[in-house]
């Protein structure tokens, strides 16, 4: 299975450097969940390995290729895929219509969508196909959210914080269906501030501190002193 390897990377925004030194391994199929105080870098860790922040050094090696410094649109050529903080659907278009949008967007990374694949996986969307996401729920809305990122079956899936402003019935079904990825093979780095229930999905734990990770272990071993 191909691993991310991430090697002594430093990125950060303009002259600010957020990321200082970060290593990671990740095995193909690992379901990571990115922990650590705010402002630790999490989420500039997903924005860097998605090439959206300046790197200043270190490597991203990805199936045999460093991938540090390449676009977003390049990177998602490669199979890796972000689903960042908040909404970016189109309220006032429907669900099918918001996933022919992401499709669109995909055609110019030439890489393949694939609508079924979601469908067929998150039956809830398909049930939903016609509504306007602007009238589903937010937890429906965070659904659709990931399967716009999913269309071309990435083999890294890359989540920001998916439970904000969710009920816990909400969250429920949005950790269910990256569960579900998960055990379709995909790789998922999430950020969740939600310690508890990334906690019960994740394999694995990694804290950052201070643009660096400063724990990497096993969840049920996190103490509170971490
Ligand atoms: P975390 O996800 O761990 O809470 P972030 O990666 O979001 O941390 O943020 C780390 C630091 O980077 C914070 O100090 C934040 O204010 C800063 N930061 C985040 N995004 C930007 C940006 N676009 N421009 C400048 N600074 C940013
Ligand atoms: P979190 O820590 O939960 O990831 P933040 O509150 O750090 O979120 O950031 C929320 C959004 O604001 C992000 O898109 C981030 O890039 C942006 N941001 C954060 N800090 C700054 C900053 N100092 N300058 C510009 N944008 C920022």
């Amino acid at each position: 299975k191909t691993n991310l390897l991430v090697r002594d990377l430093r990125a950060g925004y303009g002259n600010l450097d957020i990321l200082n030194g970060v290593d990671l391994d990740v095995p193909g199929g690992q379901f990571v969940a990115l922990m650590g105080p705010n402002g630790a870098g999490k989420s500039t860790l997903l924005k860097t390995l998605y090439g959206m922040t300046s790197i200043k050094g270190g490597n991203i090696d990805w199936r045999g290729k460093n991938i540090a410094g390449q676009k977003s649109r390049a990177i998602l050529g490669e199979g890796i895929s972000f689903v960042p903080q908040g909404r970016c659907n189109f309220p006032v278009m429907s669900v099918d219509e918001n996933l022919q949008m992401a499709a669109y967007t995909l055609r110019d990374a030439k890489v393949k969508a694939d609508r079924d694949y979601v469908y067929d996986l998150f039956p809830i969307l398909k049930k939903r196909r016609a509504t306007l996401a602007g009238n589903m729920s937010g937890g429906e809305q965070q659904l659709l959210e990931v399967a716009m990122a999913v269309l071309q079956r990435p083999k890294v899936l890359l989540v920001d914080e998916p439970s904000v402003g969710l009920s816990p019935a909400a969250i429920g079904i949005v950790f269910d269906e990256l569960l579900r990825l998960h055990a379709d093979g995909m790789t998922i780095l999430l950020v969740e501030q939600n310690t508890k229930k990334a906690m019960e999905v994740a394999q694995r734990a990694v804290i950052l501190r201070l643009g660096q990770v400063i724990w990497d272990g096993l969840p049920k071993d996190i103490t509170h002193d971490e």
